[in-house]
């Protein structure tokens, strides 16, 4: 078996990875690097462009690991692009989004490399896009060398409790096997439940490794973790202030919303609207749509029925007013420049009523970032739109992570007993954890920290 890891960068980046077995050839996930621009956010095709590629396989719909499905596809345009049949209802939809937000960008930071594709290729793209259940094998060698007597080998998505739709990759040979966890929790979330990775048997292993350098406070737990943050709400709300919970719209968004439903139901915070942004309602409503393809906690909760929604609109946002505690839970998790979530929080910041909360990452290179890490008072550059700023406002992190713990997924490891492990999507000081952990409890296993680039053989 060969693997090339495609990610451009040596940090969790963009995730690609190329796999030869048994003469067949096959790409998992086509993501972009959302810390770099233009061209150089590409995973590294060039590598790989001779290659006669079978199939594209995807293990969910975040930017990082599909954002640049339409280039791979320019790349081998007779592969076809397999995914969960929940991930085959968001696709279409991510990239055509990709291509806005690309516009945008060309016009607002003058990057000329973009759009990196358009949306009738989105579209041409979209007649090759296939979706299947978890567990079931998925014949993915390319027609005409099944005709020719070839065995194609399998591959099959398992539930990988992370977003809707994500799912780890199970590739069968005539005489080996590899799992990519793509992005993996295996514990439940509000919405989401664990991954379902039970009985995954491996060869060879290519793991994210997002929390490797994340040791969790002592007594940490996901229930006191919302308990923190519900009564941060309650408090903001009593006085007044109105709450911004940065979220990404695929996922994060969906999970916040279900918490802040529960927690209404309940009557710990007062029924009252929510503002969200236009492409986390659009993602909301295929996942109530769509939510006996989700394996989800809260069968009977539909967020777009028992909640009131409401868009808000560019134009709303700065006359509204910031007073009466209002809810926003907007698009831009690391409150990038251009977003409503930025401007809002830009509106936020110097006012000590308001309420930034983060419920997820943020780079520290972001405005996000910046603001998750300054001292009340604190006068820092926000943003090159935003300018300088002095924090009067809340702020607050809450770990409320869609990724696996690094002991769950040491543990997993065990459990898998691959001759091989390839460590991917996570920071150095992270990949290093695993490398340092698994060398000590599982002496015999190989493990790989694959340059950006460079082919292995396994
Ligand atoms: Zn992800
Ligand atoms: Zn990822």
């Amino acid at each position: 078996m060969r693997i090339v890891n495609l990610n451009p960068g040596s940090d969790i980046g963009a995730s690609a990875w190329f796999v030869e077995l048994d003469n067949f050839r096959l790409l998992m996930d086509a993501g972009m690097h959302p810390k770099r621009d233009g061209r150089a956010a590409l995973p590294l095709y060039a590598e790989v462009e001779r290659e006669d590629l079978d199939a594209i396989a995807i293990s969910h719909c975040h930017h990082d690991h599909v954002g640049s499905v339409p280039v791979a596809m320019r790349h081998f345009p007779k592969a076809h692009v397999l995914m969960t049949d929940l991930s085959y209802c968001l696709l279409g939809r991510i990239l055509h989004n990709s291509v806005n937000v690309m516009l945008r960008q060309r016009e607002e930071h003058g990057i000329h490399d973009y759009p990196l594709f358009t949306h009738d290729q989105v579209e041409e793209n979209e007649a090759q896009f296939q979706g299947f259940k978890c567990n079931r094998p998925i014949e993915w060698g390319a027609l005409q060398k099944v005709r020719a007597g070839l065995r194609s080998p399998d591959l099959e998505f398992f539930d990988a409790g992370h977003t809707p739709g994500s799912a780890g990759i199970l590739v069968r040979g005539k005489s080996q096997t590899l799992f990519y966890t793509g992005d993996v929790c295996f514990h439940d979330q509000t919405l989401q439940r664990a991954a379902r990775f039970c009985g995954v048997q491996a060869d060879v292993l290519i793991m994210e490794t997002t929390r490797g350098d994340r040791l969790p406070p002592p007594g940490f737990t996901r229930a006191g973790e919302i308990d923190r943050l519900t009564e941060a709400i309650q408090r903001v709300l009593a006085r007044r202030g109105c709450v911004l919970m940065p979220a990404f719209a695929l996922g994060r968004t969906q999970e916040i919303l279900a918490l802040l439903a529960l927690l209404m139901e309940a009557g710990r915070i007062p029924r009252q609207p929510i503002h969200i942004g236009g492409l986390g309602r659009v993602f909301t409503e295929i996942y109530d749509q769509k939510a006996h393809l989700a394996n989800r906690q809260q069968p009977d909760l539909k967020l777009t029925r028992d909640l009131q929604l409401l868009v808000l609109e560019k134009d709303q946002l700065q006359s509204m007013k910031l007073t009466g505690g209002r809810l926003f839970v907007l698009t831009a998790g690391m409150l990038t420049e251009y977003t409503p979530a930025h401007d809002l929080a830009l509106r936020m910041i110097g006012d000590e009523r308001q309420a930034v909360f983060f419920v997820g990452y943020a780079d520290p290179a972001t405005p996000g970032g910046r603001l998750k890490a300054s001292k009340p008072g604190e006068t820092f550059v926000f943003s090159a739109a935003g300018g300088e700023v002095t924090r009067r406002c809340e702020t607050g992190d809450f770990d409320l992570t869609a990724h696996a713990s690094r002991e769950a997924l040491l543990d997993f490891v065990g459990r898998v007993s691959p001759r091989t492990v390839l460590l991917g999507h996570g920071e150095l000081a992270a990949r290093q954890w695993f490398e340092e952990q698994i060398r000590e409890r599982y002496p015999k296993m190989k493990i790989i920290q694959p340059a950006p680039g460079l082919s292995v053989e396994v």
